[in-house]
C-alpha cells in the first residue's frame, strides 16, 4: 500500500516538474521572439543612422605585442597578427625566407616578420631556459674538489669472438663472490677489485644498451676493450667499433683472444693499423694484450692495462654534489613497481634523493647494489639498482637529483610540454635549414654525412673525394662511414645527428625506403661517383652562407622638422625618386657628404603608419638613434638583399 502511494506521488512530482518546464521553455521562446522584434526595430533605425555616417578609417596603427615562443607556425604567427597568411608568405618570399602556411619559422625570422607589419615581438621563455635556471640551483659548489673514479669500461668486437666469454671469466673470478654467495643480480653492470682499486664493467655484450646510448649522444664508457679473435682476425664489427669509438673519442685497448688455439698476433696488429689502431711497440697509442678468456692467460694484464689507461685519462669527478647518473635499464619488479639500472657519473646517491629523467620523476625509496643489497648511497661509478619511480625510464637518458619534489614536477612538467611540441615536429623534414642552423662560431656551416659503399675500394676513393671538396666554408664530417647495406642503425644515427645519408652501389631494401620516405631523411643513392661527388657538392652549396648587399631604392628630401610628444624627430620629405620603405636602411647626404648611416624606425603617409611610400608623395621618416636631421638633408635610401 505504502509503496504504491509513494509511486503515485513520484508520478504527482515527475508531472509537475514536466509541466513546470514547459512553462519555462514557452517564457524562454516569448521572451526571445519579443527580442527579435525588438532587434529588428533597432536594427531598421540604426540602418538608417548608418546610412547617414560617413566611415571612418581609424587615425592611428594600433601596434601589439606578439608573443612568441623559440618556433611558431607561419598561420599561427598570421593568425596572432590578424593578417592574412597570404601577406605573410608574400613578405617572406621577399625576404627570402622559405616555407610555407604549415611550416615552423625560427625566432629570428618570426621577429623580422612581426616587425615587418608593425608589432612588437615579445619572447616567451624558453623552455630550455626555464629549465637551465632551475637547475642552475644544482651546480656544484666549486671549492669541493674533484675526485678520481673508477674508469667505465665496455668490451666489444666482432661475433664469437669472445666477448662474453671475457666478461665470464672477469665476473667468475674477479667479483668479491665469497662474500655475498656468489650471486650478483644482472643490472647491466658490474664493478671489480683490482688492487683495491674498481673498474665498472658494463655487462651488455649484445650492446643494445650501449648502442641506444651512443645514439642519444651519452659517451657513457671511459675505455673500450676490443675483442679480435686470433684466428678470425679483423671482422667488420670489430671496424665498426673502431669507428664508433673514434666517433666519440673513447681509447680502445686490443685484447687479442684465444691465443691458446693460434697466435697470429703481427698479423691483427697489421690489419688493426689501416685502422688506425697503432700498439704501442710499432709507435702508437694503443695497448694490446694477448689473452685467453677461455683460460684466463693474460686477462690479470689486461686489467692492470684498463687501470693504467684510467690513470692517464683522469677520470676526476665531484663526489659532494647531487647525483648525476645514466639509465642502462628500467622495468617493472614484481613488488617494487619501476626500477632501473643506472650508473652514477657524478656525486652520491642518497636513498630519499628527488630525482628527474627525461619525462619521469621519483624519489628513491631504495638502492641496491649489484649483489641484490640494500645500500643508502652510491658513489660515482657504481652501479645501481633503484626504485621509487613515477614510470619506466628510458635507456640512456640521464638522472639527475634535483633540491625538491616541487621543482622535480616543474621541469618534468616543462620538459613534457616541450615534448608535445616536438612530437609535432618529429616526422618534420630534415631540411637544408635545420642543417644550416649548424652553422657555428666560425661561421663554418658543417654536412654531415653517413656514407654506405659497396666494397672497400669505393669506400676509400669516395672518401679521399669528399675530403677534397671539404672547404673552410663548408666543412664534411663524415658521421660514420661503412661497407654495406643501410641498416636501421644508420638511418637512426641519420636522424640524432643530422647528417644525410650517401649511399654507392647499394641494393636499398623496402623497409629502409619506406622509413626513410617516413622520416624524411635526406638520402641519395648513386650509381656512378662524379654524380655522387656533384650532388654532394650542390649540398654544399646550400649550405654556403648567405651573402647580403644593399640595392638602392630611392632618395628623398627632408622639407620639414617635426618635434613628436615622444621628444623623438621626424623628418617631413617628399620622396624625390624611387620608393621609401619600413625597415629601409639609409644614408643622409649633408653638403654633399655623408654624416650618418642607419635605419629608419617608422614611416608615415599623413597619420597612417605605413609600409612604403613612393616617388612624389610626402611621408613622416623617423630615424633610429639620429635625431640631428636638417631640412635639406638628402635620404639615400637601400634595401638589405639576401642572396
Ligand atoms: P662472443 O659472441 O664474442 O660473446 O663470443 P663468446 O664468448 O660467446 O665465444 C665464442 C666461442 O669462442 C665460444 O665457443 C667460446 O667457448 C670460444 N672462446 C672464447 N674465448 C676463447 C678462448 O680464449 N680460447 C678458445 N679456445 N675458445 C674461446
Amino acid at each position: 500500500m505504502k509503496i504504491s502511494k509513494n509511486n503515485k506521488n513520484i508520478k504527482f512530482n515527475i508531472k509537475n516538474k514536466k509541466n513546470n518546464i514547459n512553462k519555462k521553455k514557452k517564457n524562454v521562446i516569448k521572451k526571445s521572439y519579443n527580442r527579435f522584434i525588438l532587434n529588428k526595430n533597432e536594427i531598421n533605425n540604426n540602418y538608417k543612422n548608418i546610412l547617414k555616417q560617413n566611415f571612418k578609417k581609424p587615425l592611428k596603427f594600433i601596434s601589439k605585442n606578439i608573443f612568441i615562443n623559440k618556433k611558431i607556425s607561419v598561420l599561427d604567427l598570421s593568425k596572432k597578427m590578424s593578417i592574412k597568411s597570404k601577406k605573410v608568405l608574400k613578405f617572406m618570399d621577399k625576404a627570402g625566407i622559405s616555407g610555407n602556411v604549415n611550416d615552423f619559422l625560427n625566432q629570428k625570422d618570426a621577429i623580422l616578420i612581426i616587425k615587418k607589419f608593425g608589432y612588437k615581438p615579445v619572447l616567451n621563455l624558453l623552455n630550455d631556459d626555464f629549465e637551465k635556471k632551475i637547475l642552475k640551483e644544482r651546480n656544484i659548489n666549486l671549492n669541493i674538489k674533484k675526485k678520481i673514479r673508477p674508469p667505465i669500461v665496455t668490451i666489444m668486437g666482432h661475433v664469437d669472438h669472445g666477448k662474453t666469454s671475457l666478461i665470464d671469466y672477469i665476473r667468475s673470478t674477479k667479483i668479491i663472490n665469497k662474500e655475498f654467495g656468489g650471486i650478483t643480480q644482472h643490472i647491466g653492470s658490474y664493478h671489480v677489485n683490482v688492487n683495491n682499486k674498481k673498474i665498472t664493467f658494463i655487462d651488455t655484450p649484445g650492446h643494445a644498451a650501449f648502442k641506444l646510448m651512443r645514439l642519444r649522444g651519452a659517451k657513457i664508457t671511459d675505455i673500450i676493450v676490443l675483442v679480435v679473435s686470433s684466428d678470425d682476425g679483423v671482422m667488420p664489427q670489430t671496424i665498426e667499433v673502431i669507428k664508433h669509438a673514434k666517433l666519440y673519442n673513447v681509447p680502445i685497448i686490443v685484447a687479442i683472444n684465444k691465443i691458446d688455439k693460434c697466435n697470429n698476433t703481427t698479423k691483427i696488429k697489421n690489419e688493426l693499423s689501416k685502422y688506425d689502431i697503432i700498439s704501442e711497440e710499432w709507435g702508437g697509442e694503443n695497448i694490446f694484450v694477448e689473452i685467453s678468456a677461455k683460460f684466463g692467460t693474460g686477462v690479470k694484464d689486461l686489467l692492470n692495462y684498463i687501470l693504467l689507461q684510467a690513470e692517464i685519462l683522469e677520470l676526476k669527478v665531484f663526489y659532494n654534489c647531487m647525483a648525476k647518473g645514466l639509465v642502462l635499464e628500467s622495468y617493472i619488479n614484481k613488488g617494487s613497481g619501476p626500477v632501473a639500472n643506472i650508473l652514477i657519473k657524478e656525486g652520491i646517491l642518497y636513498k630519499g634523493d628527488v630525482f628527474i629523467s627525461g619525462v619521469e620523476y621519483g624519489k628513491i625509496r631504495s638502492i641496491k647494489n649489484e649483489y641484490s643489497l640494500y645500500i643508502n648511497k652510491a658513489y660515482p661509478s657504481m652501479p645501481v639498482e633503484i626504485s621509487g619511480l613515477s614510470g619506466i625510464l628510458s635507456v640512456g637518458d640521464e638522472v639527475l637529483v634535483i633540491k625538491n619534489e616541487k621543482i622535480a614536477k616543474e621541469i618534468i612538467n616543462n620538459r613534457k610540454n616541450s615534448l608535445k611540441n616536438k612530437k609535432f615536429n618529429k616526422y618534420k623534414r630534415l631540411n637544408i635549414d635545420k642543417m644550416f642552423s649548424m652553422v657555428n662560431d666560425e661561421n663554418i656551416s658543417i654536412l654531415n654525412i653517413i656514407l654506405k659503399v659497396d666494397v672497400q675500394g669505393s669506400l676509400e676513393i669516395i672518401l679521399n673525394a669528399l675530403k677534397k671538396i671539404s672547404n673552410n666554408k663548408v666543412k664534411i664530417n663524415i658521421v660514420y662511414s661503412g661497407v654495406g647495406n643501410i641498416t636501421k642503425n644508420d638511418l637512426d644515427l641519420s636522424i640524432t645527428s643530422n647528417a644525410v645519408i650517401i649511399s654507392f652501389n647499394i641494393h636499398i631494401d623496402n623497409k629502409i625506403k619506406f622509413i626513410i620516405k617516413n622520416k624524411n631523411i635526406i638520402f641519395y643513392n648513386y650509381f656512378v661517383i662524379y654524380k655522387l661527388i656533384d650532388a654532394v657538392k650542390i649540398l654544399m652549396s646550400k649550405l654556403l652562407k648567405p651573402l647580403f648587399y644593399k640595392n638602392k631604392i630611392g632618395v628623398a628630401e627632408v622639407k620639414n622638422i617635426f618635434n613628436t610628444s615622444k621628444s623623438c624627430i621626424i623628418a617631413g620629405c617628399i620622396i624625390i625618386e624611387g620608393i621609401i620603405k619600413i625597415n629601409s636602411s639609409i644614408k643622409i647626404i649633408r653638403n654633399r657628404k655623408k654624416i650618418f648611416k642607419g635605419k629608419l624606425e617608422s614611416l608615415r603617409h599623413f597619420k597612417d603608419n605605413v609600409q612604403e611610400v613612393s616617388s612624389g608623395l610626402e611621408c613622416g621618416v623617423g630615424i633610429k638613434n639620429f635625431n640631428d636631421i636638417k631640412i635639406g638633408d638628402i635620404l639615400h635610401i637601400f634595401e638589405i638583399i639576401k642572396k
